[in-house]
Order: structure tokens, then sequence, then C-alpha cells
């Protein structure tokens, strides 16, 4: 594989800061926990070598101070599952904290220590390379967690006079740490961008139909029981469907063959689309059949948006390679009346469907609340 840094298509956006975000959920709660071990170990490992700190003693507890609180924060907001805690914001306090203490500890040492300062070195090395993995969004992320830490080191180098360059054997470790945890957590990124969108393409394949991009049947239902839920929970949540078939479809392939017949059928899907407003989903139910979700939308609603469709579709003929095709469409419309599943629903707008096509086609009729047969949507014509 590859290793380009992919471009995520505009429409997979939210889905990739919900991916985003899981990810840096994970690195927030592993993060803290191996933060909080690590202080601990480090702390005691310093005991074992007899590494004692030098004065003063405060602004070193003063150091240690912030860190130990955002591992707290972060662990006690994941536990408590905090409402919209952002694990984002964890990680910037808890990576820039502990490059504030690092530095920190490191200039005092270097002042004060200078035979224990390879041991901070160390320490120094090890929390470059945790605080680049900390940085999942990638550079800019990274600048924002070193940069302050960064600029408060030189200027504090600067009020105590000390040489950079008695700084650089101290610093080349860290540096190269710093290097491959770039690379690393480059690395990183760049395979879980491929993997958010493998998974969207293989989800998108399974839920949309090639040929006009309108979702299928398999993907559509589950947002009829979304709505069926809605509605029976909330009585001023009415939806309705439409069921759509072309009319006299067969024709059109028998006159100007099957891939004309595809065309006529993608410029459906566009003048549909078109046709309907931003919450409505359009559906390929089957061959040359469309399903349409209306939520919140009642009868008169429902109607409105039948009749509009009708209207799109005979309005003008369709040009396509170098065929003339004028093609009309037969809807029925239900509006949910407290049926038990989908199916019965559906059943109701294809029973609509069919009367439509019975009186004539090019028409909207719309089912009855009761079973007695579809009504025309408006006096005896039907034609919206
Ligand atoms: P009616 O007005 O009664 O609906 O007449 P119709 O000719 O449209 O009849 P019907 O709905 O039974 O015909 C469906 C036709 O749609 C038959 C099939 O060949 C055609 N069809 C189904 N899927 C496709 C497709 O993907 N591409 C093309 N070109 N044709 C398709
Ligand atoms: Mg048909
Ligand atoms: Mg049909």
């Amino acid at each position: 594989m590859r290793l380009t840094n992919p471009d995520i298509p505009s429409e997979w956006h939210p889905a990739y800061r919900d991916f985003q975000r899981q990810r840096e959920r994970l690195f927030a709660v592993f993060g803290a926990w191996l933060l909080l071990a690590i202080m601990v170990a480090y702390q005691f490992s310093h005991e074992l070598r007899e590494v004692r700190p030098p004065e003063p003693w405060s602004l070193e507890h003063l150091l240690r101070l912030p860190v130990y609180a955002s591992i707290g924060l972060t662990l006690l907001s994941h536990y408590t599952a905090v409402p919209g805690w952002h694990p984002k914001v964890f990680l910037r306090m808890m990576s820039t904290s502990l490059m504030l203490m690092m530095l920190g500890l490191f200039l005092i040492y270097f002042q004060n220590k200078p035979e224990d300062v390879p041991q901070v070195s160390e320490g120094l090395m090890i929390s470059f390379f945790g605080v680049t993995m900390m940085a999942t969004r990638g550079l800019r992320d990274w600048l924002v967690q070193f940069l302050l830490p960064l600029v408060l080191f030189v200027l504090a180098t600067m009020l105590l006079q000390v040489s950079p360059i008695s700084l650089i054997p101290h610093l080349f470790g860290p540096t190269a740490m710093l290097a491959v945890g770039l690379i690393t957590s480059e690395t990183l990124r760049r395979l879980g961008n491929h993997q958010f969108l493998n998974e969207q393409r293989v989800k998108q394949m399974a839920t949309t139909d090639k040929l006009t991009g309108l979702l299928n049947r398999h993907a559509f239902l589950p947002l009829i029981h979304h709505e069926m839920d809605r509605a029976r929970r909330s009585s001023d949540k009415p939806f309705c469907v439409i069921m759509g078939d072309l009319d006299n479809f067969k024709r059109v392939n028998d006159t100007h063959g099957h891939e004309v017949g595809d065309l006529v059928l993608r410029e459906t899907a566009v003048r549909v689309s078109a046709s309907l407003r931003q919450q409505d989903v359009l559906c390929r139910w089957g061959g040359e059949e469309l399903l349409i979700l209306l939520p919140e939308t009642g009868p008169t609603g429902g109607l409105e948006v039948a009749r509009k469709i009708r209207a799109a579709m005979a309005g003008q003929p369709m040009q396509l390679d170098g065929a003339r095709v004028r093609q009309t469409i037969s809807l029925g419309l239900a509006c949910f009346d407290g049926e038990r599943s989908p199916e019965q629903l559906i059943a109701r707008a294809d029973k609509a469907l069919y009367d439509a096509k019975a009186a004539g086609r090019n028409r909207v009729m719309t089912a009855p609340a009761n079973e007695t047969g579809a009504t025309p949507d408006s006096g005896s014509s039907g034609l919206g």
C-alpha cells in the first residue's frame, strides 16, 4: 500500500470527525494511564539511582502538579462519561504539561546538578516521543503541543544566560527521538486514514445503488424504522412515504436500448432528488421503482412533494445520448397511520401506486387511512 496522505471526500467529513474523536479518546485514555505509570516509575527509578532533586524543591513539585492534574482530569472525565468531553483538549493538556515539566526539570538539573542531567535527558527523550504520538491530527497538532513549552524553554535559557552550545550534547538524543516519533505518528495517522477510507467505501458499496448513486433497499429500511419510532413517540412527528414507478419503461428499453434506459434511470434520480427537500430520503427500491421517505411531513406536504416529482418528470423530455425520451412517473403516497412494520406502510403506498397506474399513469394517488382504496390527489383527475 502506498502511504500517501489520502484526501477525505467532503461528504465523509462528519464520519471522519467521529473517527478522529474515537482515535483521540483511545489515545487520551491509554496515554493517561501510561503517563501515570511512567511518572511513578520514573520517580521510583530516580530514588533507586539516587538522583536526588536539587533545590528549589517547590519548583519541581510545581512542575509535576499540572501533569498529575491533567491525568486525573482525563481519567475522571472518561470514566464518569462527562457529556461532550473533548479528548483532544485532554491530550493537549497532558502533552503541554508534560513538556513544561520535562523542559523545566532539565533546566533545573542543568543549572544545579549537572551530574544527573543524563537521567533527565533520558526522560526528555521518552516524553518527546510520547508527546509526538499524542499529536493524532498531524503536524499542526504537534506544533501546538510543542510550541508553548519550547518558547518558554528558550526564554528561560535566555533569562538564565545558559549557552545554547552547552545544551546541544544533552539534547541530541531527545531531538533524534523527536524525528523517530514524527515519522511513526505520521505513518500511524496515514494508516488510520486509509483504514477509515476503506471502511467508508465498503459501507458505501453496501448501501448505495451503483447505477444511480441512490440508497438501496437494504440501507433504506432502517430509516423508516427510525421514523416510525419517532412518530409513535410523538404525534407531532408524522411522516409519509412515496412509491414511484416509471411509466411504460419497458418500451424505452425496447425502443432506445438498455443503455439509454440506464441513462433515463440516472436522469430520473437527478430530477427526483432536485424535487425533494433536504430532509427527504430517496431510494432505488427496485428496477425502475423509487421509494421516498418524507420525515416530519403530513398528507398535505407529502402530496405537494409527490406532485412536484410528477411535474419534474413530465415537464421536459430527457435528451440522452442523442435520444429524446419523454418519461413520466406514477406515484403512490402513504402517510404513517400506526402501522406496525415498514412493510405494511410500503404496501399501502404500493397499492396507491397500483391505483395510479390503473387510473391511466402519470399521476399521484394517496392511500386512504382505512383500507377502502386509494384516492386521487386532487379531484377526480389525479394529475398533480
Ligand atoms: P408500467 O407503466 O406498468 O410500470 O410499465 P413498465 O413498462 O414500466 O413495466 P414494469 O414496471 O414491469 O417494467 C420494468 C422494466 O424496467 C423492465 C426492466 O427491463 C426495466 N429495468 C429494470 N431495471 C433496469 C435497469 O437497471 N436498467 C434498464 N435499462 N432497465 C431496467
Ligand atoms: Mg414501470
Ligand atoms: Mg416496475
